[in-house]
C-alpha cells in the first residue's frame, strides 16, 4: 500500500491515509479506525490488516480502491485517551445538522463549534475526496455490534454471518455530530460502526473480525 498525510493532530502529528488505488476499481472503500484514542481494538486490527497487505498475506479485489485511516486520532491512540489533545470526542465534532454544543459527560465534549478540530477536518477531507462507497469505522465498546446508517442494512447482515454480531440502527444514545450521522445519514455514504467488544484481545479481535471485513470489500462487487 502506498501511504499519504492526510492531515496534522493538535499535537503536530501526522494522520496517515495508506492506500491501494486501483485503475480498473468500479469504487473506493474507506475504513476509519482510533478516532476515539481509547479504542485499541479497532486500530490495532486495521494496523495489521495493513500489513497483511503488504506481506502478501490478504489480497484485495482489483475491482476496488483501498483506503485505510487507521489512526484519526493520533494524540489520544498514543496515551489510549478517548478524546484529542484538545479533550474534544472527535466522533461529536462533525458538522451534522445535528451538531450541539449540550453534552452529558467530558468525554462527549463535541468541541467549540462544529469542525473546530484538526483531526475531523481530516476525516471531511477523506470523505469528500475519496467519496467512498461505503465507509467502516472501528470502535470498541461494551456492547459489541455492527451499528449501520444510510443504507447498508444487507452489508450489515453480510458481516455478521461472519462476526456474529448484531446489526443495529440505533446504538442506544445520541449521537450529535458522529460520522454515522455525517457521512450515512447526511451525505448517503452508508456507514457502518463497528463496534468490536471492549477488551478483547488483538487476536481474538482479529479471528472473529477478519472474514466479516473480507466480506464487505467483495458485497457490492
Ligand atoms: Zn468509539
Amino acid at each position: 500500500m502506498q501511504k499519504q498525510i492526510i492531515g496534522y493532530s493538535v499535537k503536530n502529528q501526522p494522520i496517515e491515509l495508506y492506500f491501494k488505488n486501483n485503475e480498473k476499481a468500479k469504487f473506493s472503500i474507506l475504513f476509519l479506525g482510533g478516532v476515539h484514542g481509547n479504542e485499541s481494538e479497532g486500530f490495532l486490527f486495521l494496523e495489521r490488516f495493513i500489513q497483511e497487505i503488504q506481506n502478501h498475506q490478504i489480497s484485495i479485489p482489483d475491482k476496488i480502491s483501498l483506503w485505510i485511516c487507521p489512526r484519526v486520532n493520533p494524540d489520544g491512540c498514543n496515551v489510549l485517551r478517548r478524546t484529542n489533545a484538545n479533550n474534544v470526542d472527535l466522533n461529536r465534532n462533525l458538522p451534522t445538522k445535528d451538531w450541539t454544543n449540550h453534552f452529558t459527560e467530558p468525554k462527549y465534549y463535541p468541541g467549540p463549534y462544529p469542525a473546530s478540530e484538526p483531526e475531523t477536518k481530516a476525516t471531511m477531507v477523506m470523505v469528500e475526496n475519496i467519496k467512498p462507497k461505503f465507509i467502516i469505522s472501528f470502535h470498541s465498546y461494551e456492547m459489541p455490534m455492527i451499528n449501520y446508517n444510510g443504507n447498508c442494512l444487507d452489508l450489515a447482515k453480510k458481516m455478521a454471518e461472519y462476526n456474529q454480531l448484531e446489526p443495529k440502527g440505533d446504538i442506544g444514545y445520541p449521537t450529535p455530530g458522529s460520522l454515522g450521522t455525517y457521512a450515512g445519514l447526511e451525505l448517503n455514504i452508508p456507514t457502518i460502526t463497528l463496534e468490536i467488544l471492549r477488551g478483547q484481545s488483538p487476536d481474538e479481535v482479529w479471528k472473529q473480525h477478519l472474514d466479516a471485513v473480507l466480506s464487505s470489500l467483495e458485497f457490492y462487487l
